[in-house]
């Protein structure tokens, strides 16, 4: 990739936000490959006053990737730079390749990324930087807590070598540090075997939030992977009503016959994308998320134990649709999320209380158990 430094005419100006586009800010925009590491350099001793941050892939919903006024270094890179090693299990990976590239070289081989997001159209530097959170945190832990070592371009265009051993301050400190420690620009990070490409789910429904809770605190434990959806527009007796997917890697002997021919084949096509026309004030309205909310609770079964479902099905299913933020029209949408420690669920109970009252539209509430934190200071949970 051709690189531009920020006063070179092929860096743009362009108006940037996050997923959820509610704060967008002009600036530059610098696309560099990671491995051209002397303009990575040129391009941060040149940034202005000020300043600049990196970006992966822009899926954050507010807006740390982007500096109006300044210059935003996107990393991009190629997939086939990454290296795999098998035998240990870990893959070594410029950090502007994204999960779903990343997803498509690992999965056929039986590897599997340590944690993932709702979505893998992030970057594996962004990955880093927020120390993303998957459905495994209650046992496994953040995204950082699985990087082996990761390099580092500095502000003063050098760059540096950090593991857990090796300058574990600033290593900690760039797990979740959102890009203010530098650019990452290749890392280390461990993976996990899997014998299929698909997953084992259990299903749940909930009727109320309490219900939720206690099949959540009496059962996750016996599963590596729980999310619950919460129905964020019911009130009164169903306030919190939920549906639980829990599952695993689905092992080869429990896949139908048929599927079992190629265990570990991967198809992560996007099936359909919003057009940039939807009407100004969306299609995200009371209305339209109280019908949606019902058809997903009421779709979903009460119990059902081992379906087998896709990846993509169970961790990536917005993936489905592309762009889908743009349902939410001109004004965009925010996206929340807090951490409440055991004990005090009331808390809890309370924010969903009034969010239901507010008759606030949202399709997309989730619920999930949190484990340990690790050391990294500026990461979620602290
Ligand atoms: C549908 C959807 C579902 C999601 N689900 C989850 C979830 O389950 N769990 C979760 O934790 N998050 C989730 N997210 C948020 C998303 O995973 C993170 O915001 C992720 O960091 C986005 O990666 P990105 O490459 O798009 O980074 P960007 O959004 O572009 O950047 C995010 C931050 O990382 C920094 N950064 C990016 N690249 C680098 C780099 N190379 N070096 C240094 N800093 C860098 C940026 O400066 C910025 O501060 C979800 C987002 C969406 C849209």
């Amino acid at each position: 990739m051709t690189a531009a430094a920020p006063d070179d005419e092929r860096a743009a100006d362009v108006r940037l936000s996050g997923w959820g586009t509610t704060m967008p800010s002009v600036g530059r925009l610098v696309v560099q490959s990671s491995d051209d590491r002397d303009s990575l350099a040129a391009t941060v001793k040149a940034l202005p006053a000020r300043g600049g941050i990196a970006r992966g892939l822009g899926r954050s919903y507010g807006d740390p990737a982007q500096r109006g006024g300044g210059v935003a270094v996107q990393l991009r890179d190629a997939a086939p730079h990454v290296v795999i090693d098998a035998e240990s299990a870990t893959a070594t990976v410029p950090a502007g390749v994204s999960l779903d590239e990343l997803l498509a070289l690992l999965v056929p081989r039986g590897l599997f990324v340590p944690v993932s997001p709702g979505t893998r159209f992030v970057t594996v530097g962004g990955a880093i930087a927020c120390d993303i959170h998957g459905k495994n945190h209650h046992l496994e832990g953040s995204f950082g807590n699985h990087v082996r070592r990761l390099s580092l371009l500095l502000a003063d265009g050098t760059v540096v070598e950090l593991s857990p051993a090796q300058r574990p301050e600033l290593f900690w400190a760039t797990i979740g540090g959102m890009g203010l420690t530098g650019i990452i620009l290749e890392a280390t990070i461990g993976l996990l075997r899997i014998e299929t490409s698909r997953c084992s789910v259990d299903t749940d429904r909930a009727p109320d939030l309490q219900a939720l809770l206690t099949l959540m605190e009496e059962g996750d434990r016996f599963f590596r992977y729980s999310v619950a959806w919460i129905d964020l527009m019911a009130k009164g007796a169903h306030l919190g009503r939920s549906v639980l997917t829990r599952g695993d890697h689905a092992r080869v002997d429990e896949l139908a016959p048929r599927q079992a021919v190629d265990p570990l084949v991967y198809d992560a096509r996007q099936r359909l994308t919003v057009p940039p026309v939807v009407p100004g004030p969306g299609l995200v309205n009371h209305v339209t998320i109280k019908a949606f909310n019902e058809m997903w609770f009421r779709k979903a079964p009460r119990r059902r134990v081992g379906q087998i479902v896709s990846i993509p099905g169970y961790f990536h299913p917005l993936d489905f649709v592309g762009s889908w933020n743009r349902l939410y029209g001109r004004r965009g949408f925010v996206q929340y999320q807090f951490l409440v420690p055991f004990g005090e669920e009331r808390a809890l109970e309370r924010v969903v209380e009034r969010i239901a009252a507010s008759g606030a539209p949202s399709f997309l509430a989730v619920l999930k158990r949190f484990g340990a934190a690790n050391p990294a200071p500026l990461s979620f949970p602290a």
